[in-house]
């Protein structure tokens, strides 16, 4: 008999799990300030596999791997194959990474254990703001490892008019925001969907403040001024926003979507939140913001208990309430963080 689909207390369903498999980083942009050592405890593949597992008997239907950088995981191409007996249920596996390390062998590797789908992140176009964004005083060999890293995607199978490949931007006022026009430009030349992200204030180490995040009305207004766009909205379930080029640029294709954004300060989404954020080493965040998670380890060591793994899960989706975002737009009017409530988790350990 189908259950019915499992929803928390604000009637939001389970679709997304979002698996960090790292807390480390290649890179050190400061925005985002990973740890420089790996946690203790580690989650192993089968331990992984269980909880996707059980997320997909809950109703999650996509996977996206995530990190720290997850290709600094050597068992990641395992994980992947032996997720895929979860198939049809499991409709999409995702990656974001920063792609310093696809090279041309790993994308044909991902493809072939069964990766659907890369989002590479790019915070610029020269070699200045990539380092300033990256924290890497190198900043034109990581640009040149990240374009050579979309071509490596592409040649592998990763196709972006399938949503196969994508470029995830963090853009913030007063440092990158010269590089809205600049990326949007290299966007369309290589036929990719751009996604605009807003400065979150997820994490305490970055020293977010709201006078550092541009709105995405306004880098989509800088955009529509060069290359006019139309909106195309949000769909249910979804964290971005849609727009397309007028003039068909970008991938050309009359339903391409080369423009997304992610307003997670100016145009809170957390109605629409269906994302359940697993760390590496076994916490279960349903909020972004949260400042603590679910230990799911004791059913995990020392052995796997699916069933009662199953149970805290649902227990867990259903008593979640958490909607950070819209009551930090609306209890305060404004998006200040609020100094009194426990510091927000990091975002390198959650995953984004
Ligand atoms: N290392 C990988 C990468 O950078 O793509 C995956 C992990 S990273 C935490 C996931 C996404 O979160 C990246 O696209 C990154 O740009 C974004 N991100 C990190 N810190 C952020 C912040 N404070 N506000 C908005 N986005 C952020
Ligand atoms: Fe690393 Fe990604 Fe964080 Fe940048 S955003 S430091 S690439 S985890």
């Amino acid at each position: 008999m189908q259950q019915p689909p499992l929803q928390d207390r604000l009637g939001r369903p389970l679709g997304v799990v979002r698996l960090s498999l790292t807390a480390r980083c290649n890179l050190n942009c400061p925005y985002c300030r990973p740890e420089g050592k790996d946690l203790p405890g580690l989650l192993g593949v089968e331990e992984r596999r269980e909880l996707v597992a059980a997320s997909v008997d809950l109703g999650a239907h996509t996977l996206r791997l995530t990190g720290g950088e997850p290709l600094l995981d050597g068992d990641l191409e395992t994980l992947i194959k032996v997720l895929q007996p979860l198939r049809p249920r499991l409709r999409r596996i995702a990656l974001t990474s920063n792609g310093l390390l696809l090279s041309a062998e790993r994308a044909k590797a991902l493809r072939k254990a069964g990766l659907d789908s890369v989002t590479l992140s790019l915070d610029g176009t020269d070699a200045t703001s990539v380092a300033r964004m990256s924290g890497r005083r190198d900043g034109g060999w990581v640009l040149e490892q990240v374009l050579a890293a979309i071509e490596h995607a592409r040649s592998a199978g990763f196709d972006p008019a399938q949503g196969g490949l994508k470029l995830n931007a963090v853009i913030q006022r007063g440092v990158n925001e010269d590089q809205v026009l600049p990326l949007a430009s290299l966007a369309r030349q290589r036929g990719l969907e751009l996604r605009l992200i807003e400065y979150m204030d997820v994490g305490n180490r970055n020293g977010w403040h709201p006078d550092q995040v541009l709105a995405a009305a306004t880098m989509v207004s800088r955009i529509d001024s060069h290359w006019p766009l139309q909106p195309l909205g949000r769909e249910a379930n979804a964290t971005h926003r849609r727009w397309r080029y007028r003039d068909g640029g970008g991938m050309g294709a009359a339903d391409a979507l080369p423009i997304s954004t992610i307003a997670s300060i100016s145009e809170p989404f957390c109605g629409d939140c269906n994302r359940l954020r697993i760390t590496a080493d076994g916490f279960a965040y349903p909020c972004l913001f949260a400042s603590s998670g679910t230990d799911l380890r004791p059913w995990l060591r020392p052995w796997p208990q699916p069933a009662s793994l199953r149970l805290a899960l649902a227990d867990l989706w259903h008593s979640r309430s958490d909607r950070y975002s819209e009551e930090r737009a609306e209890l305060r009017g404004s998006t200040t963080p609020d100094s009194s409530l426990p510091p927000h988790a990091e975002m390198a350990y959650l995953g984004g």
